[in-house]
């Protein structure tokens, strides 16, 4: 099998040209014709010696994902759906807006954490995927809206690694992925620009920064461990404490001095004024100790399987209010792509689930979420 080169970042590239006997500095040229001019057929890279692109037809290649289909939202987003093979197939969303163009990556296919409100988490796990299948994502999707857009630069300004699976228990195969966007030779994004979501692998968070620092987003969604437990598994590994620990330790490399904090609001079970006031004390506590961060709320966006229901406008507006109340940034997401089911959360692809998380989670929907403490009342969804 030959090598795929969206599998490297630069480095991995020098290495690799080392390998057939060539220069480390054709490693460059090469990065920039795959990843700043999208090009695949080395017969095309015209600055590399002919003995060299006889090479890379023998020992390379450059792979696209195959697409499965391609929407386009009446907003602008656009969603597509990439096969991963042995019946896996995961998505990547394009987000325009006015100033900036953000494209969404997956980073599995499908996910072992098994959030409650995430269609990703309830359709279970089936693997990590591969450097290359991340890049290729970008690859793919910023050289299409070059041409579609009939746009001569860059296209995508923003990555986020929030589409399906958990980043931070893909990291070998991310941080390459993360150093490619970043490198001047490859995308050139600003560390500030591209932003690794999670739900809170802590050992992993401090990996990253001294890895790989960029702009860091931890998926809350609850202000104490019983609620967060019953939302996002992983809490109960990880809990809250120890998670805004490190996220204060991450401040120390980070590009940006705060951490953004997302909440997904649920009606009933995490959205009260109660909540709020909590979630201030729990952040205040780790302010003192130089915690840093902005607040996005994001609305629900409701699958079936989920039982869950998004809060309405008004909960949304009173919780951010409590927050800013408080002097914290805070933001409410807006609802891109719904129509073509691109909105966080929404994300399904099509995966085999290989470890059984799916029922896993079928079993935890019997477990009633805990309403808030001091109101001492539960709910059964
Ligand atoms: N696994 C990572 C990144 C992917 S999920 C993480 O959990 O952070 C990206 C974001 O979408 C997370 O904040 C996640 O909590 C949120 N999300 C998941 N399901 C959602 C849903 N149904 N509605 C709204 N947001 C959702
Ligand atoms: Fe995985 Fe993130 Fe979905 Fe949770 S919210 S199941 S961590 S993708």
């Amino acid at each position: 099998m030959t090598a795929n080169l969206l599998d490297f970042d630069l480095e991995g590239l020098a290495v690799f040209c080392e390998s057939l006997g060539e220069k480390r500095f054709r490693a460059t040229q090469l990065f920039r014709w795959i990843h700043q001019r999208g090009m695949s057929n080395f017969d095309d890279m015209s600055d590399l010696a002919k003995s060299l692109r006889e090479k890379l037809k023998l020992h390379a290649h450059v792979a696209a994902l195959p697409i499965l289909s391609q929407q386009f939202s009446k907003d602008g987003t656009i969603k597509w759906l990439f096969d991963v093979g042995r019946g896996d197939a995961v998505e990547t969303v394009f987000i325009p807006e006015d100033d900036r163009g953000t494209l969404c990556i997956s980073s599995q296919a499908g996910c072992a954490v098994g959030c409650r409100f995430c269609s990703t988490g309830h359709q279970g796990f089936s693997r990590n995927l591969s450097t290359a299948e991340i890049l290729a994502q970008l690859w793919f999707a910023e050289h299409f809206l070059r041409q579609h857009l009939s746009h001569p630069d860059r296209v995508i300004s923003n990555v986020v690694m929030m589409g399906m699976g958990e980043p931070l228990q893909n990291y070998n195969a991310l941080v390459p992925a993360l150093k490619a966007m970043l490198d001047d030779h490859g995308y050139g994004l600003s560390r500030r620009r591209v932003t690794v979501s999670t739900s809170g692998v802590v050992p992993m968070i401090s990996r990253l920064s001294a890895d790989c620092p960029v702009a860091l987003a931890v998926s809350l969604h609850g202000p104490n461990n019983p609620l967060r437990d019953s939302l996002v598994p992983l809490n109960r590994k990880y809990p809250l404490d120890e998670l805004l620990s490190e996220c204060t330790l991450y401040l120390n490399k980070a590009p940006r001095d705060f951490i953004t904090f997302e909440y997904c609001m649920l009606m009933g079970v995490n959205d009260q004024v109660a909540h709020a006031q909590e979630l201030v004390q729990l952040i205040r506590r780790h302010a003192a100790n130089g915690l840093r961060c902005k607040f996005n709320l994001i609305p629900f966006n409701p699958f079936k399987e989920s039982g869950l229901l998004r809060s309405d406008d008004a909960t949304v507006q009173q919780f951010a209010s409590v927050l800013l109340a408080a002097g914290f940034v805070t933001t409410v997401r807006k609802t891109r792509g719904d129509d073509i089911d691109a909105a966080c959360g929404q994300l399904a692809g099509d995966v085999k689930d290989r470890t059984d998380v799916a029922s896993r989670i079928a079993q935890q929907r019997a477990v009633p979420i805990e309403w808030h403490p001091i109101q001492q009342k539960s709910i059964q969804i």
